[in-house]
C-alpha cells in the first residue's frame, strides 16, 4: 500500500468517522427494502453497494474476480479466495474513494451505488457458517471464574498448554439487532438437590472477539502456525450471551451446551487484517514461570506480530434509562491483547489434529477481560457471582440482566499517525422467555 492511512475520502462523512474511515473498508451483506440481500462496504454513513458497483464497470482484473465472489447474499466464496484478493479488492476501493479519484463522478452518477447506511439497510450476516467454535483465551476471565469455583487454584492444569476451546452452535448465531430472547431450562437452585425447570434467571453477556475463517484446510491436513494468519479472513465483535445458572448446572463433564446455544450476536461488519495492520502488536510476554507454547504453536513472526490493540467496550442500556434518556452505562472497557494465544495459534490449534476448516467457519476468542475491576468482560465477574450488584445512573442495580436491557459491544483502534478505526456496534436486547 503506497497510500498513507491518512488519505481522506471525497465521501466527507467518512474522514474522522469513529469506526469506518477509508482504511477500514470492512465487507458485509445488507438488504434494502427487503430486496435480496447484497455485498457492500461500510464508508463514513454510506454502504458502498459492491454489486451496483460492479455493473457500472468499476472492477476490472483481481478486483473484479473479489467481487464477482462476493455476489449471492454471502461472502464464503469471498473469503476461500484468501489474501491476494482481499488485497486487490481493497486497493481498487481505496483508489475509487479516496480524494481526488478520476471515478467520484461516475460513482455519484449511479445513484444505487452509495447508499445511507442509516436508512432502511438491514444488515445481515456476512457468512453461510457451517461450524463456530468458542475458545476460552482470555486468561483474565479464565482466571476470574475459575476462582468463583477453584478459589485456591483458579487455572487448570492445561491451560497454559492448550488454547482450550469447545464446539459451538452456528444455527443461532444472529446479526446485531437481533433480540435476546431469555433461555429456559434446568437449574438446580441454591440449597437444593433436585434440579428445577424454568426461565434463566442469571442471564449474562461475554465480551469476545469473533474471527472469521478465509481458505480453510483439507480434511486430515493441518495449517502451520506460521501460515495461519494467512487463513482468517476477519475479525468482528462476538456477544457470548450466557445462561449462568443452566451453565453451573450442566457443564461438567463435557463444557457449556444448552446455556450458549440460545443465541450468539455478531457485529456485521468483517473488518480485514489488512485494515488492522497497523494495529497489530507483539504478543504480550508470558507470566515469568509460564510455559513456553509448544514448538506446533510457536512462530517467531507471530510472536514478534500477531497480537491485535483493539480497544474492546461494553454497554448497558436498561429500559428505564432508556425512558429517563440516559445514555447507555460503561460496563467495561478491555482490550484484545488480554488474549493469551494469538488468533493464528487458534486457527492452528483447531486444525492440528486434522481437523477441516471451511470458509466462513466462526470462532470466538472467549471473554476478553483485563486484569483491573474496570476491564471485567462479563456480569459474572463484575457481581462475583452475583455477589456484588451494579449500580446504574438510573438508580436501579443488576446482578444479572432483566428483561428489557440492552447490552451493546463496541471495538475501536487508534494508534498515533493513523486513522482510527471501529468494528460497528453488536447490540441485543433481553426480551422474556416464552
Ligand atoms: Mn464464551
Amino acid at each position: 500500500m503506497t497510500q498513507s492511512t491518512l488519505t481522506r475520502s471525497w465521501i466527507a462523512s467518512a474522514n474522522g468517522h469513529t469506526d469506518f474511515p477509508l482504511h477500514n473498508l470492512p465487507m458485509g451483506v445488507f438488504s434494502l427494502d427487503g430486496s435480496l440481500p447484497r455485498s457492500g462496504v461500510a464508508i463514513g454513513d454510506h454502504i458502498f453497494d459492491l454489486e451496483a458497483a460492479l455493473a457500472a464497470g468499476l472492477f476490472e482484473g483481481q478486483a473484479k474476480v473479489a467481487v464477482e465472489a462476493t455476489l449471492g447474499g454471502t461472502l464464503n466464496t469471498y473469503f476461500a479466495l484468501g489474501r491476494s484478493a482481499r488485497v486487490a479488492l481493497r486497493e481498487r476501493l481505496i483508489e475509487l474513494l479516496s480524494e481526488g479519484s478520476t471515478l467520484r463522478g461516475k460513482i455519484e452518477a449511479q445513484g444505487a451505488t452509495l447508499l445511507p447506511l442509516a436508512a432502511d439497510c438491514q444488515l445481515h450476516l456476512p457468512a453461510k457458517i457451517g461450524d463456530y467454535t468458542d475458545f476460552y483465551v482470555g486468561i483474565e476471565h479464565a482466571k476470574n471464574v475459575g476462582k468463583l469455583f477453584r478459589p485456591d487454584n483458579p487455572l487448570l492444569p492445561n491451560y497454559k498448554y492448550v488454547p482450550i476451546g469447545y464446539h459451538g452452535r452456528a444455527s443461532t448465531i444472529r446479526p446485531s439487532g437481533v433480540e435476546v430472547r431469555r433461555p429456559k431450562g434446568q437449574t438446580l437452585p441454591a440449597g437444593q438437590t433436585e434440579p428445577s425447570f424454568g426461565p434463566c434467571a442469571r442471564l449474562d453477556y461475554e465480551l469476545e472477539l469473533g474471527i472469521w475463517i478465509g481458505q480453510g484446510n483439507e480434511m486430515g491436513d493441518s495449517i502451520p502456525v506460521s501460515e495461519a494468519g494467512e487463513h482468517i479472513a476477519g475479525f468482528c465483535l462476538l456477544n457470548d450471551w450466557s445462561a449462568r445458572d443452566i451453565q453451573a448446572w450442566e457443564y461438567q463433564p463435557l463444557g457449556p451446551f444448552l446455556s450458549k446455544s440460545f443465541i450468539t450476536t455478531l457485529s456485521p461488519w468483517v473488518v480485514s487484517a489488512e485494515a488492522l495492520a497497523p494495529f497489530r502488536r507483539a504478543q504480550p510476554p508470558r507470566p515469568e514461570g509460564d510455559p513456553q507454547p509448544l514448538a506446533y504453536l510457536l512462530d517467531p513472526e507471530d510472536q514478534a506480530n500477531g497480537a491485535l490493540d483493539i480497544e474492546l467496550e461494553v454497554l448497558l442500556l436498561t429500559q428505564a434509562m432508556r425512558e429517563q434518556q440516559l445514555p447507555a452505562h460503561r460496563l467495561g472497557l478491555s482490550n484484545s491483547l488480554n488474549m493469551y494465544w494469538t488468533a493464528a495459534q487458534l486457527v492452528t490449534h483447531h486444525s492440528v489434529n486434522g481437523c477441516q476448516l471451511q470458509a466462513g467457519d466462526l470462532f470466538g476468542s472467549g471473554t476478553l477481560s483485563g486484569p483491573q475491576r474496570s476491564q471485567l468482560g462479563s456480569l459474572l465477574e463484575i457481581t462475583e457471582g452475583g455477589k456484588h450488584p451494579v449500580e446504574l445512573p438510573s438508580g436501579e442495580v443488576r446482578k444479572f440482566l432483566e428483561d428489557g436491557d440492552e447490552i451493546i459491544l463496541r471495538a475501536r483502534c487508534v494508534r498515533e499517525g493513523y486513522a482510527s478505526i471501529g468494528f460497528g456496534e453488536c447490540r441485543g436486547t433481553v426480551v422474556a422467555a416464552r
